[in-house]
C-alpha cells in the first residue's frame, strides 16, 4: 500500500475509535438511565435524564434497598422497625442498625425513623383513626400476601386489635409501641422511597425523572408535563389503565383493593383494613389515587381515603392540599376540583362525576 493510502486508513480507524470512545463515554457518564428491580416486594423502576443520570440512578436503587433493609421492613429483624417490634410495650433505643447504616449516605437514620413514626401518628389523628400504622398483627392474621390467607374469627380479630388504638410514645430518641401491637409501615414505605429518591435527584444534575415504587410514583423535573396512567381496578391485567392524569412535578400514589386479596365463599377480602372493625374497608371504593407534593403523604392519604370513603376523605385532602381520583365499585369516578382538567378517562364503561369539590 502506498504511504498516502496508509495515512487515509489510519485517519479512518482513528475516527472510528474516537466515535466509539465518545459513544462509550455517553453511556458511561449516563445522560439517560433506565432500570427496574424488585425491592419492598414490588417493582421499582427509574427513568432519568440528565448529566448524572447513571450515577444518581444507581444511588437511588441503593438507597431504597437500604431503606427497606435497615429502616422500614417489619419482615427484617435487624431493621429499625424490626427492632421496635421486638420490644413492643417497652421503650426502645434504636441502635442495632445505625452502625451499618453509616456506610450509606444518610445523615441521621434514627431521627429519620422517629420522624416517620411521628408523621404516621399525626396522620392517624387527622384521619380519625382510618390510617393506623399498628396493624401488623391484623394483616398477619388475615395472611395477605403469604399464600395462607384465611377469614379469621371475630375473637381472633378482637384479640389482635387490642392496643392498636393506643398512642406510640416518642421520648427523645426512644420509642415505645403499645403491648401486643406490630408496627407496619407498608402503607407509607413506597411513598417514603419516592421522597428519598427526590432528595438524591435534587443533589444531582438531573433534568427530569420518573421513579415508580409499586403504587407510588415520583414525577421530577421543572417545566414539563407527565402522563400517568391509573390502573383499571376491574381488569385482570396488572398494566391495563382506564384513565390518564396529565401532571407537572409531584407524587402520585394509588391504593386499590385489587392489589392483594383472596376469595372465600364468593366474597373477596382485600388488604386495606378498617382499624375500627378489623375487616377489609368497605367504603364502596375499589381504588383511590392521591396527588400531592410529598410521597409519604400521597401514600398515607391514599390508604386513609380508601378506608374513609369519598365524602369523609374530602376534609382530610383539603387539610393536606392534596387532590384525588376515587373509583367506586359501580365504576363511578369521583374527582376533586384540582384534577378535573388533568384527568382523561379512556374507557366508556366508567362514569365521571366531577366538580365535587374538596
Ligand atoms: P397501601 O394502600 O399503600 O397500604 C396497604 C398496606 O398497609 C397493607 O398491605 C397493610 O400492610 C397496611 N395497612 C392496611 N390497612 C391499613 C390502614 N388502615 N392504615 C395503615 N396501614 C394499613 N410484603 C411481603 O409480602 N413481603 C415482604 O417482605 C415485604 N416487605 C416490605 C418492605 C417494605 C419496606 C414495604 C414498604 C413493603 C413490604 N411488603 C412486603 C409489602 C407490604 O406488606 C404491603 O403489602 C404493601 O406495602 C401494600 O402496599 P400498597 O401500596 O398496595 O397498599
Ligand atoms: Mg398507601
Amino acid at each position: 500500500m502506498k504511504k498516502g493510502k496508509w495515512i487515509t486508513v489510519a485517519v479512518c480507524v482513528a475516527a472510528v475509535v474516537v466515535i466509539a470512545l465518545s459513544a462509550f463515554d455517553v453511556i458511561k457518564v449516563g445522560r439517560e438511565y433506565k432500570n427496574s428491580s424488585v425491592l419492598m416486594n414490588t417493582t421499582v423502576s427509574a427513568d432519568i435524564s440528565g448529566t448524572q443520570a447513571q450515577s444518581v440512578g444507581e444511588e437511588i436503587f441503593k438507597r431504597i434497598s437500604q431503606l427497606e433493609n435497615k429502616l422500614l421492613s417489619r419482615h427484617i429483624e435487624l431493621s429499625a422497625v424490626g427492632e421496635i417490634n421486638a420490644c413492643a410495650g417497652q421503650e426502645t433505643v434504636i441502635t442495632l442498625f445505625s452502625q451499618s447504616y453509616e456506610e450509606g449516605n444518610v445523615d441521621d437514620p434514627v431521627s429519620d425513623i422517629l420522624n416517620i413514626i411521628s408523621r404516621c401518628q399525626t396522620l392517624r389523628q387527622d384521619s380519625g383513626g382510618a390510617f393506623n400504622p399498628l396493624l401488623g398483627r391484623l394483616s398477619d392474621l388475615w395472611g395477605f400476601g403469604t399464600g395462607n390467607e384465611r377469614v379469621p374469627s371475630e375473637n381472633e380479630i378482637k384479640s389482635v386489635l387490642n392496643g392498636t388504638d393506643e398512642p406510640i410514645e416518642i421520648n427523645g430518641r426512644k420509642v415505645k409501641i403499645p403491648t401486643n401491637t406490630v408496627l407496619d409501615l407498608g402503607a407509607v414505605g413506597k411513598g417514603i422511597a419516592c421522597d428519598e429518591a427526590k432528595k438524591l435527584l435534587e443533589s444531582a444534575k438531573v433534568k427530569s425523572a420518573v421513579i415508580s415504587v409499586g403504587g407510588s410514583v415520583l414525577l421530577y423535573g421543572e417545566d414539563r408535563q407527565f402522563e400517568v396512567g391509573i390502573r383499571d381496578p376491574f381488569s385482570q391485567s396488572g398494566t391495563d389503565c382506564f384513565a390518564t392524569l396529565s401532571l407537572s412535578a409531584c407524587c402520585v400514589s394509588t391504593s386499590g383493593s385489587y392489589e392483594r386479596n383472596f376469595e372465600f365463599d364468593g366474597i373477596t377480602y382485600h388488604h386495606i383494613l378498617n382499624p375500627k372493625t378489623g375487616y377489609p374497608a368497605d367504603s364502596g371504593l375499589v381504588s383511590v389515587t392521591v396527588v400531592c407534593e410529598d410521597g409519604f403523604l400521597s401514600d398515607a392519604l391514599s390508604t386513609a381515603c380508601f378506608v374513609l370513603g369519598y365524602e369523609d376523605s374530602l376534609p382530610l385532602l383539603k387539610k393536606y392540599n392534596a387532590e384525588a381520583v376515587f373509583v367506586t365499585d359501580e365504576k363511578k369516578v369521583l374527582v376533586t376540583d384540582g384534577l378535573c382538567d388533568s384527568l382523561s378517562v379512556e374507557k366508556d364503561s366508567f362514569t365521571v362525576i366531577d366538580g365535587q369539590g374538596k
